[in-house]
């Protein structure tokens, strides 16, 4: 996920691994000789990794590596890169603390393998959307956030109230409305885009490639309101635009 120069030989190096989650870890005289890891080091490669972790140690240490997969259409394509930190620097924010560190290895797997094949803003966009449910914060788009009544598509109102992060139903609408919320906490969402939301949820969504076209640009606008207002991220990676 990360990696930078530690003193004059060493690496330091982020990683996200199935079992541990986030892992921080050196790999000893990386910058010296190049040989050692050969291309196991690039930022967003897979690799299966030999590590020492001491008692008491905050930092691992690299002992050897294989590579798995470098996910070559990211590597030295900028517009590819820009997504693949986008995406890394989100599952850096949300993975810590979180129990199920193998499903955010597998979904990040995915992600990169989706980037290198060229869905770009198709595989971002779930990704937001997939790696924010599996931290624990998906939003409630069947039920309303307030009543618990389930919302159907022949509902006419249909907004989202960002600050409790779910949709509301139209009597919960017509009662909040008037109490003046601050700008931005509510948005209306259509239909179309409340169920693409829900198929980019689904659990069986493993390869973004199949769910090209998915991600409308009102999805795309929802997510990163989401990201925003409900937790409060915006990500460096991908500057202005969000
Ligand atoms: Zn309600």
């Amino acid at each position: 996920m990360r990696s930078r120069p530690a003193g004059v030989l060493d690496k330091s190096l982020t990683l996200l691994s199935t079992d541990l989650g986030r892992l921080f870890c050196v790999a000893k005289s990386a910058q010296k000789s190049m040989r050692r890891f050969g291309g196991c080091l690039n930022l967003f490669s897979e690799v299966e990794a030999e590590i020492t972790i001491k008692k008491n140690m905050e930092s691992a240490r690299l002992e050897s590596c294989v590579l798995i997969d470098s996910f070559s259409g990211i590597q030295g394509c900028l517009e590819n890169l820009r997504f693949a930190s986008a995406g890394v620097e989100l599952v850096d924010r949300m993975v810590y603390g979180s129990e199920n560190v193998d499903l955010f290895f597998h979904e990040t797997r995915s992600f990169l393998k989706s980037i290198s094949s060229g869905f770009g803003t198709e595989a971002l966009t779930c990704f937001k959307l997939r790696i924010t449910s599996l931290a624990g914060f998906q939003p409630e788009l069947e039920h309303c956030v307030i009543c618990g009544r389930e919302t159907t598509d022949r509902e006419f109102t249909r907004l989202f109230d960002f600050n409790k992060g779910g949709l509301l139903c139209p009597i919960c609408s017509n009662e909040i409305i008037p109490l003046n919320y601050p700008s931005g906490e509510l948005t209306s969402i259509s239909n179309d885009a409340k169920n693409r939301l829900l198929v980019i949820l689904a659990d069986d969504l493993t390869v973004y490639n199949d769910s090209k076209n998915i991600a409308s640009q009102e999805c795309q606008d929802f997510i990163n309101a989401f990201l925003l207002l409900k937790l409060g991220i915006k990500l460096r990676s991908l500057g202005s635009s969000g």
